[in-house]
């Protein structure tokens, strides 16, 4: 494989892996440094990851939320910037050298890791093929043509049992981005949808919010966790607390010694981090997160930064810093920082401290919670802000006006306009394979 040709200047070359909330804000932020950059992604765009279940969910459409990295950075008019499609495979320390999948290897001076996460199933990778997570496009909208899917089968089906399973839908995760799931599923079924059909009532679809502990959105309040429940519980969903998964097959999830039958089963549990730390053999907390010290440094590298989702870093309270967004971004300008000092020989800033402006999670129409130090806000107002700060974080202005009109129109309306089904007609099994049917226990609630 031949080396891709150094470009370089004289100018020392910082080479970014990953253009997602880190890799870009260490971009955008190192504009201006004496440095030439080169930021390499397997993706040709930056995704909002916050609003990926709204694609799932068929409220907005795939450009709403993802711009091309080239055009945000604006690639050929900014000098000493260039992006690479590519999947990076890994890193010769010794010889500064990223190695990738189809071309390289790229040789630098600094390395920016921000690579992100993926989801885990928890020691159990084979559920993955029959309950799949949302982390990418591609994610959201084979989840949306499975729920769209779902429904189009019920409507001609005749056998009324299949039907039932066909219009069950299963979220695992009651963290905040499974009960923006359940939150907007139940919204598609029981508003959206409900004129849409002549032989099923969307709205009488079932969906069921699987959580292992004994609260919804554990990262907030306790009297938020309890709002977040009566809110879906209200919506139509039924949560279920306390109900570790135990089994995802063909056309089944077992969860809490219930086992219901549907191919609908969606998974929002669980992060760990890209799989950086083998790069380096590098030390790895429980989520596999490269633990770095309290400038990103990789031990013994200093010329080597983790930030995002991918590293472990601790605060002062000494716990590591959640994998979020503004975490990401912060870090990320702030190893820019840190680069830049270098290069000009000014004091580099000290140890990264997050600054948090605070949490927040939507449940549905009108109702959203917020936590802003020890302020905790929830209801319509809440909504309203996380609506606003959601735009605002939006990359692109085209993307912030248009997501604007879409959720002002289907505030007015009800109606959900990317109710696209594309790829393939074909749905998953509705149902488990006999030997496992009787293997089934007696709870089942096929049986009820
Ligand atoms: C569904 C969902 C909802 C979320 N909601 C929220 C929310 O409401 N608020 C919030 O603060 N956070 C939210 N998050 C978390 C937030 O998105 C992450 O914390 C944030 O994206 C982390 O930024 P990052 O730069 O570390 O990684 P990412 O933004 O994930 O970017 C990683 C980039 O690296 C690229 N990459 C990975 N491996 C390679 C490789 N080997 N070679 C080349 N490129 C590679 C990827 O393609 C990607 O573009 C959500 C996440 C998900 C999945």
């Amino acid at each position: 494989m031949q080396a891709i040709p150094d470009t370089r200047d004289g100018r020392p070359r910082v080479v970014i892996i990953g253009g997602g909330f880190g890799g870009l804000s260490a971009a955008r932020a190192l504009a201006s440094a004496p440095v030439r950059v080169t930021l390499i992604d397997r993706r040709n765009h930056h995704l909002f990851q916050p609003l990926l279940y709204q694609v799932a969910t068929a409220a907005l459409s795939p450009a709403d939320i993802a711009v091309p990295i080239r055009g945000v950075l604006g690639t050929g008019r900014e000098e000493g910037l260039e992006v690479f499609l590519d999947e990076v495979t890994g890193v010769d320390l010794e010889k500064r050298l990223v190695n990738l999948r189809t071309d390289g290897p790229v040789a630098y001076d600094r390395l920016i890791v921000a690579a992100g996460s993926r989801y885990s199933y928890f020691g159990h990778d084979e559920w993955q093929a029959h309950a799949p997570s949302l982390k990418s496009l591609d994610d959201a909208t084979e989840i949306r043509r499975r729920i769209l899917l779902a429904f189009e089968r019920a409507e001609t089906v005749k056998d009324p049992e299949e039907r039932r399973r066909l219009l069950t839908f299963v979220v695992v995760g009651g963290g905040p981005t499974g009960v923006e799931m359940a939150g907007a599923m139940a919204e598609l079924a029981k508003a959206t949808l409900r004129q849409d059909f002549s032989h099923i009532d969307p709205a009488g679809a079932r969906i069921i919010l699987v959580e292992a502990i004994d609260e919804l959105l554990s990262a907030f309040t306790d009297s938020q966790s309890a709002y977040t429940c009566e809110a879906l519980s209200k919506m139509g969903v039924e949560v279920r607390l306390k109900s570790p998964v135990e089994a995802v097959g063909p056309g089944f999830v077992r969860f809490g010694g219930e086992t219901v039958e549907t191919p609908n089963v969606f998974w929002c549990a669980g992060v760990q981090a890209e799989p950086v730390a083998g790069w380096f053999g590098a030390a790895a907390d429980k989520q596999g997160r490269v633990v770095v010290d309290a400038q990103m440094r990789l031990p013994g590298h200093p010329d080597v930064f983790v930030i995002g989702d991918a590293a472990s870093v601790t605060g002062p309270d000494g716990k590591p810093y959640p994998a979020l967004a503004p975490v990401a971004k912060q870090q990320g300008a702030h190893v820019a920082a840190i680069i830049a000092a270098e290069m000009t020989g000014e004091p580099a800033p000290g140890p990264f401290r997050y600054r948090d402006w605070g949490t927040m999670a939507t449940i549905g129409r009108s109702a959203a919670v917020g936590k802003f130090g020890k302020f905790a806000v929830k209801g319509f107002f809440a909504w309203v802000l996380w609506g606003l700060v959601h735009v605002g974080y939006l990359v692109g202005f085209r993307n912030r006006i248009v997501v604007l009109v879409n959720w002002f129109w289907q505030w007015l309306t009800y109606r959900k306009g990317a109710r696209l089904i594309t790829g393939s007609p074909r749905l998953p099994p509705t149902h488990p394979p006999r030997k496992l049917r009787d293997e089934a226990p007696a709870r089942s609630t096929l049986d009820s």
